[in-house]
């Protein structure tokens, strides 16, 4: 038996504040605000499991108003999640992302983002994709206000 979910996550970009990307730290001037690390990808991969479990969203597990998630590691989250899926006897199949931001180029950061995902999630680096696109100067990404990210993940019944 087969589930999908979906993951979508948004945060906004400021000065002094690191961007994190998959667990990787990425090269910029601005980073993302949130209570977390603000790790949109890992974010976005997290609420895909959890969708593809019925299991609700990611702030129904680490709301924001807990200091124990102030500035976690969100790929520790996401394997806590992970953890639950395969408690309920799921494992993961594949899983793919877009990550919308206007700068810098991700390109050299893909490889290793995948790596640290496929990591946590228990799966082949050829079990993750992520990829990048530019908001083509358009709407709050192509501003270089935001970062946004879209997922979505495969489970599969062991
Ligand atoms: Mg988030």
């Amino acid at each position: 038996m087969f589930r999908i979910g979906i993951g979508h996550d948004t945060h906004r970009l400021a000065g002094g504040r690191p961007l994190v990307l998959g667990g990787v730290t990425i090269d910029s001037e601005r980073g993302a605000e949130g209570h977390s690390d603000a790790d949109a990808l890992a974010h976005a991969v997290t609420d895909a499991v959890l969708g593809a479990l019925c299991e609700g969203d990611i702030g129904v597990h680490f709301p924001d108003r807990d200091p124990r998630w102030k500035d976690a590691d969100s790929l520790q989250l996401l394997a806590r999640v992970m953890w639950l899926a395969r408690e309920r006897g799921y494992r993961v199949v594949n899983a793919d992302a877009t990550v919308l931001l206007e700068q810098p180029r991700l390109r050299p950061y893909i490889e290793e983002m995948r790596a640290r995902l496929a990591g946590v999630l228990g799966v082949e680096i050829d079990c993750v994709s992520v990829k990048a696109k530019s908001g083509e100067g358009l709407d709050a990404v192509g501003e270089g206000r935001a970062v946004t990210v879209q997922a979505v993940v495969l489970l599969e019944q062991t």
